[in-house]
Formats: structure tokens, C-alpha cells, sequence
């Protein structure tokens, strides 16, 4: 099983302008020169040991999509623009040469989560089956309305996929793609869904969009069973906990903090910071991760848990 990401902003895509690109190569450049590296494979150690992550690579553009892959089938989350690079990857890729069967799980409606669906280009293709998935009743009019006229050039109607819709109960198990799923609802504006995907003995959680408040101190939190034992804790952490607790309380978001302290009493192994916020660069980013991986270090020296912050094109095989 893996896990590819393929979109990791919150609320916005985020651009990365050409004066960032080359103050990258400045610092890259600086920190080259006082050493002497004469082969390529001597260059490509020093970029991937000496450089930081914000020096040689970036966090990324696209909004919320996130590949489970492992199965047969294609099983994504949510439909941010990241679906657009994913749709293209796919069909220049071996399983891009037959018809394909795609398992979309959305968390929610808002934009960031559905605003790359006009661009999949597999949705345009007949032969291709999309299966949406949620716990809200209506998402297939969400589809319908991001795609009409004055919005979109191609109405939803106009696909040539077949498409269907399928709303969830989160009470009950299902079963997806040789994958035991379990919905459940969490607290942001206009109700949100995590989801947890079991398969071979390796749990998978994906919960973006989501506030954790004062609840999440109680001994019995659903949210800690909902995590529990998790190989990989995919977790929305847009905020800092002074942003999360004060002038951005009730925004729907939670911090880094709180993802560090509910995977640790989860038992989860990898926690996976997710729907980073668009204002913040690469620099800011990776202090955002390593502050992540302090707290840790504070508040439980002994715990195996890693911690990631998710990047475009981050792969993660468990
Ligand atoms: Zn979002
Ligand atoms: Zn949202």
C-alpha cells in the first residue's frame, strides 16, 4: 500500500513566485561553494543530506488529493487541484491504457475540495467509472452547479465518464475497493468527513477539515478511537496553536499541536500534517515541521511516532 499526495494547500492553491525560486538557488548556490564536490552522485547526496527541504524542494501548489493506492482500483480523496496533475499522470502511466475505475471520497463540498474536478481527464473519457463518495446529500448538485454555465465552459452533463454519487451513512462499515472504510463526522462549517481505509492490516486515516476544540481533552474523545493505532494519521494542521486558539477559532481548522497530542494518545505511528496554509512559504513550512517535531520531542521523549508535513508528491509506502 502507499499513499501519494497530489495536493496539500488549505482553502487556496498557493504559487510560488519567481523570486522565491531564486532565492532557493542563491541559498543552494551559497551553500555549494564551500564545498568540493567533483561527481554528480556527490552533488545529488549533498542536495538530498546538506540542503533544507524549503532550499531544494517546495511544499507545493494544489488543493486537497491524496492517492491510496496498493488496490486495483484508483481511491482518491477529495477533488482539490491536485486531481487535475493526478488525472494526467494516470493516463500517461500503464493503467492510463484501459478503462479504469476510480473511488472518490470527498470529505466536503467547500472549493478547495472539488474545484479540480472540471480539469480530471479522466472524467471526460467514456469508458471510465467515477464513483463519488461522501456523507453529505448533495453532492452531486455541488458537481453540478461548479460546472454551469457562467462557471465552466463544459457542463457536468457534458462528461462522457459514468458517473455516480453515493451518499455514506457513518454509522455503518463499507466496503471500497478491497478496502474496509469507516466514515465519520467531524466538526467545521457545514459538517465535514474523515475517513478511516483498512486493508491488509494497515490503517490509513484521513481527516482534513476539521476543528478540534476543548472536547479533545476528555478522556473519551471519539476522535482518539476514530485514530487509533493508526499507521498513517493524515491530519489537518492549517494552524499554529496561537492562530487555532485565538483570532482563527471556529475556522474550521486545528494546529500541529493538537495532531501531536491526539496521534500520541492514539498510538498512531506517522502522523502526516496536511491542507497547509496557502500564505505560508516553504521556510515558514519547514519551521512549521520542525517546532511539529519539538513538541513531540516535550511532551513524549519516547515516542516512535514520525511526523511529516505532506508536500506535493510526497509518497509514503507503508
Ligand atoms: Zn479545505
Ligand atoms: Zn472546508
Amino acid at each position: 500500500m502507499y499513499v501519494r499526495f497530489w495536493g496539500t494547500r488549505g482553502s487556496l492553491s498557493a504559487s510560488i513566485t519567481a523570486r522565491q525560486i531564486r532565492e532557493k538557488i542563491s541559498r543552494a548556490i551559497r551553500s555549494f561553494r564551500s564545498r568540493n564536490l567533483a561527481t554528480d552522485e556527490e552533488i545529488e547526496a549533498f542536495i538530498d543530506r546538506d540542503l533544507p527541504f524549503a532550499v531544494r524542494g517546495s511544499y507545493g501548489v494544489n488543493t486537497a488529493c491524496v492517492e491510496i493506492g496498493g488496490g486495483g482500483d484508483c481511491v482518491l480523496c477529495d477533488a482539490g487541484t491536485g486531481i487535475r496533475d493526478f488525472g494526467n499522470a494516470f493516463m500517461h502511466s500503464e493503467r492510463g491504457r484501459s478503462a479504469a475505475v476510480f473511488h472518490l471520497f470527498l470529505s466536503h463540498l467547500h472549493w478547495d475540495h472539488l474545484q479540480g474536478f472540471p480539469f480530471f481527464a479522466p472524467a471526460y473519457l467514456p469508458g471510465e467509472q467515477i464513483h463519488i463518495y461522501g456523507g453529505h446529500p448533495d453532492i452531486e448538485q455541488a458537481f453540478d452547479r461548479q460546472q454551469a454555465p457562467p462557471f465552466f465552459p463544459i457542463p457536468f452533463g457534458g462528461l462522457g465518464a459514468t458517473i455516480d454519487f453515493h451518499t455514506l451513512d457513518p454509522e455503518r462499515p463499507h466496503r471500497v475497493a478491497g478496502f474496509d472504510v469507516h466514515m465519520f463526522l467531524q466538526n467545521h462549517p457545514g459538517g465535514s468527513y474523515g475517513y478511516g481505509f483498512v486493508r491488509e492490516g494497515k490503517k490509513i486515516v484521513y481527516s482534513t477539515d476539521m476543528e478540534h476544540t476543548t472536547e479533545a481533552e476528555k478522556e473519551k474523545y471519539p476522535f482518539v478511537d476514530h485514530f487509533r493505532d493508526a499507521d498513517l494519521l493524515i491530519f489537518d494542521a492549517q494552524y499554529s496553536w496561537a492562530d487555532a486558539s485565538g483570532p482563527k477559532e471556529t475556522w474550521g481548522h486545528s494546529s500541529n499541536l493538537l495532531g501531536v497530542e491526539l496521534a500520541v494518545r492514539a498510538g498512531v505511528k506517522r502522523l502526516c500534517l496536511f491542507h497547509s496554509e496557502p500564505t505560508w512559504g516553504d521556510e515558514a513550512l519547514d519551521r512549521f515541521l520542525a517546532e511539529t517535531r519539538d513538541y513531540l520531542k516535550h511532551i513524549a521523549p519516547a515516542s516512535p511516532l514520525r511526523i511529516d508535513l505532506a508536500y506535493d508528491g510526497l509518497e509514503i509506502a507503508l
